[in-house]
């Protein structure tokens, strides 16, 4: 007989794969980390459609696809955290912490879910050649465009060009203890995927497409969906074509407790803005722009620590 405990235990496992898809065993390794953040549930299901699509598909594909959820509670509550933001808490010190602390005595409920996850990442055979491809799903609460968050290391730049989503390099250097930034780290392919604003019934759509677009740019899927692949191809091309396609991280406004910031309205993602342009307020005043350039992510819900970014046009 099943203690409740093992039988939570399994649950827990089941409800955090989504799905894996086993191909060819020497392709590459693709894994989807959606809902580190409990409100960003647009990914979960664009990464539920890449399944429903790729699942018992003949030929099969080469290599294998896992789709992971992260963060239950926080997507069971859709909010972006219970007790701490899961997506900064990557850091070597607090991992090594998490897997050396039994999961009863870990007070955080995002370092108890960090825990199970890692028991699976850890878990995930690779192929014996082929990279390692980690794709972090987000969105955001401003209106705008999407966008991925990745470095200059041509393996990834060169991948990610097959998107047509626009490149924002830096932000994994000044974002600290993000789950992309460690696998970076440990030699992944790894990147964010900013799909769109959490609402908005595009962005379902917009990763999908991404998704898609990615596993066919890696070589997971080649004579399935083409016809699929051209109409995503379309649509991310056509949504993105007026975006500058490498930007750089120039600025970061990080939010301190008891800041009281406020982003001034009407802001969206890639919105030019100028040099002395008043943008937010907090309890020390006026928050204005420092120099041109595009803002990104403005924040427009209570939880969250950065206010925004601003970007510029990579010329590297
Ligand atoms: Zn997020």
């Amino acid at each position: 007989m099943r203690s409740p405990t093992i039988a939570n235990i399994q649950t827990e496992a089941e409800n955090r794969i989504l799905g894996t898809i086993e191909g060819d065993p020497d392709g590459p390794t693709v894994i989807v980390v959606t809902g580190i953040h409990g409100n960003e549930y647009a990914g979960v299901d664009a990464a539920q459609n890449i399944f429903e699509m790729l699942d018992g598909i003949y030929p099969k594909i080469n290599g294998r696809l896992i789709i992971l959820r992260a963060n239950l509670p926080a997507l069971e509550h859709q909010v972006r955290y219970i007790d701490e933001d899961m997506n900064r808490l990557w850091f070597p010190a607090i991992i090594d912490q998490v897997r050396n602390t039994p999961e009863a005595q870990i007070e955080s409920s995002e370092r108890r879910q960090m825990k199970q996850l890692l028991t699976v990442l850890d878990g995930i055979e690779r192929g014996t050649d082929g990279p390692i491809i980690l794709a972090d799903i987000h969105t955001f609460s401003a209106e705008g465009n999407m966008f991925s968050i990745t470095n200059t290391d041509p393996r990834q730049r060169r991948l990610l060009s097959n998107l047509h989503v626009p490149m924002v390099f830096g932000i994994e250097k000044s974002l600290r203890g993000t789950a992309l930034g460690y696998y970076q780290q440990q030699d992944f392919i790894s990147f964010g995927l900013e799909g769109g604003q959490h609402e908005n019934e595009l962005t379902e759509y917009n990763i999908t497409a991404s998704l898609l677009l990615l596993l066919h740019a890696v070589g997971c899927i080649e004579k399935q969906y083409v016809a699929k692949i051209k109409e995503f191809e379309r649509h991310l091309r056509s949504h993105t074509k007026h975006l500058p396609v490498e930007t750089e991280l120039v600025y970061q406004h990080i939010i301190e407790p008891g800041d009281e910031f406020k982003m001034r309205p009407g802001y969206s993602n890639f919105q030019p803005i100028k040099k002395g342009e008043w943008l937010a307020s907090d309890s020390d005043g006026k928050i204005i722009a420092h120099t041109d350039g595009y803002i990104l992510m403005p924040l427009y819900q209570n939880q969250g620590n950065d206010g925004f970014f601003i970007i510029k046009e990579n010329e590297g």
